[in-house]
C-alpha cells in the first residue's frame, strides 16, 4: 500500500511537472500543426509488481503504448522469478538451460556488473529474498545460521556462463538467480527502442518511480524529473531536467518490514546477506541505458557513499548520480549538477572527476 502511494506521487509529480510546459508550447502553434505533432497517448499498466505509466506523442504515439503495453505484459511473463510459467522459474528448477535472447542480455549484463562492483550487484542473490521474505511477503529474520549457509550458494562467481551457446548453468545446488535489480531498467530500454522503431521521437515510461525519456518534450524543452525524498512521501529532493536518459532510483524506503523496531529492506548486501546498511538511504542513477541506470542503482546502495564515489570517478562518462547519505546531505556528480535542482535548503555537495 505504502509503495502504492509512494508510485502515484512520482507519477503525479513527473505529469504536474512535464505537462506545464507542454499546454504553453500547444498554445504558440497553429492548430493543425499542434493535431499531427502533438497528439499525446497515455497508458497505467500494472505489471512486474509496480504501478507504470507509458506515453508517446505524435502520429504514431496509440500504436505506440499499446505495442509498450505489450511488451512490459511480455517480459513480465519471461522475468517474473516467482511466476511458474516463467523462462527465469524454469531455469531456477532445472539449476540452468538455455536462455531466450532476452534473458540472455540480462544475464551478460548482469554477470558484467557482478564483476565490475566487486559482486554489489548479484543476481544469485534470490535464495536470500527468499529467506527474508521479500519474495511472498511472508517477512521474517532468517537467524545468522541460515544466513551463512545461503551465503556460499548466493553468489554469481557460480554461475557458469556460455555466451556462444546461451546456455547457463548454476555450480551449486539449490542456487537461483532474480533481475529484479536490472528487469525494469531493460524493459524501458526496450520501450525505447520500439518507439524508435515507429517513428516516435518523444516519449516517456515511469516504471514504478523508475524513468526514462525519449527526446525532448514536444515544445522541444527538457523534460523534468522530480527525485521524489526517501523520508517524505510528500517532497522531493529537487527536479532533474532531462533528454533522451534513464533516471533511476533505489531506496530502502521502497519496500520493508519492520520488526522489533528495526526496519528491514529488500536490497540485500552480497557480503553479509542482510538488507545493505551502507549509509546512503537513496541513490539516483542517471545515463543513457535503463539496464545500466537500474543495476548501478541498486548496487550503489550496497557500496554505499565512500565505494560509490571511487566507482563513479573510475566510470564518470558513463553515467552521473545523486546520493543521499543518512544526515539527510546530497552528493551530486558533476556530470548533471547544472541540470539539477535541489529543492529546499537540503545540503548539496557536488562530486568532481578525480583530478
Ligand atoms: P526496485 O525494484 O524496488 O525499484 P531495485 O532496482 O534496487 O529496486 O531492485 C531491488 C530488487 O533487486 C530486489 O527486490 C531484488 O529482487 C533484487 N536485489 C536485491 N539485492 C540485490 C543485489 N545486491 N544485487 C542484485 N539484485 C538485488
Ligand atoms: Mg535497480
Amino acid at each position: 500500500m505504502r509503495k502504492r502511494i509512494q508510485i502515484i506521487f512520482v507519477f503525479c509529480m513527473l505529469f504536474l511537472l512535464a505537462g506545464c510546459s507542454l499546454s504553453t508550447a500547444a498554445e504558440s502553434e497553429p492548430e493543425k500543426e499542434k493535431m499531427s505533432s502533438d497528439a499525446k497517448e497515455s497508458r497505467d499498466i500494472f505489471a512486474m509488481d509496480t504501478y507504470m505509466t507509458v506515453t508517446a506523442y505524435g502520429d504514431q504515439a496509440r500504436q505506440a503504448v499499446e505495442k509498450a503495453e505489450q511488451e512490459i505484459t511480455r517480459l513480465d511473463r519471461l522475468l517474473s522469478a516467482g511466476e511458474e510459467t516463467s523462462e527465469v522459474y524454469k531455469v531456477n528448477c532445472e539449476g540452468g538451460g538455455v536462455l531466450s535472447e532476452d534473458t540472455a542480455i540480462l544475464t551478460e549484463r548482469s554477470l558484467a556488473l557482478y564483476e565490475n562492483t566487486e559482486g554489489a550487484f548479484d543476481i544469485a542473490i534470490y535464495p536470500l529474498m527468499e529467506a527474508w521474505g521479500f519474495t511472498d511477503g511472508n517477512y521474517q529474520v532468517p537467524d545468522s545460521r541460515t544466513i551463512r549457509e545461503l551465503l556460499l550458494i548466493t553468489d554469481a562467481a557460480l554461475l557458469h556462463y556460455d555466451s556462444e551457446q546461451r546456455t547457463l548453468s548454476f555450480g551449486a545446488e539449490g542456487m537461483k538467480i532474480d533481475f529484479g535489480g536490472i528487469a525494469k531498467g531493460y524493459t524501458s530500454d526496450r520501450i525505447m527502442e520500439l518507439y524508435r522503431s515507429l517513428g516516435v521521437t518523444s516519449g516517456l515510461v515511469n516504471l514504478g518511480g523508475n524513468v526514462q525519456v525519449l527526446g525532448s518534450k514536444v515544445d522541444g524543452s527538457d523534460w523534468n524529473v522530480a527525485i521524489r525524498s526517501p523520508e517524505n512521501d510528500e517532497d522531493y529532493l529537487g527536479i532533474l531536467k532531462v533528454s533522451d536518459c534513464a533516471v533511476i532510483t533505489s531506496g530502502g524506503y521502497e519496500r520493508y518490514f519492520e520488526q522489533n523496531g528495526n526496519r528491514y529492506h529488500h536490497i540485500l548486501d552480497p557480503a553479509t546477506g542482510y538488507p545493505a546498511n551502507s549509509g546512503l538511504i537513496s541513490v539516483t542513477i542517471v545515463s543513457g541505458e535503463g539496464i545500466l541506470s537500474d543495476g548501478l542503482s541498486t548496487a550503489l546502495f550496497v557500496m554505499g557513499k565512500d565505494r560509490a564515489v571511487s566507482y563513479w570517478q573510475e566510470h564518470s562518462s558513463e553515467f552521473d548520480a545523486i546520493l543521499e547519505t543518512t544526515d539527510g546531505t546530497l552528493y551530486i556528480t558533476c556530470g548533471i549538477a547544472d541540470q539539477f535542482e535541489v529543492q529546499g535548503n537540503r545540503k548539496a555537495v557536488i562530486i568532481n572527476t578525480k583530478e
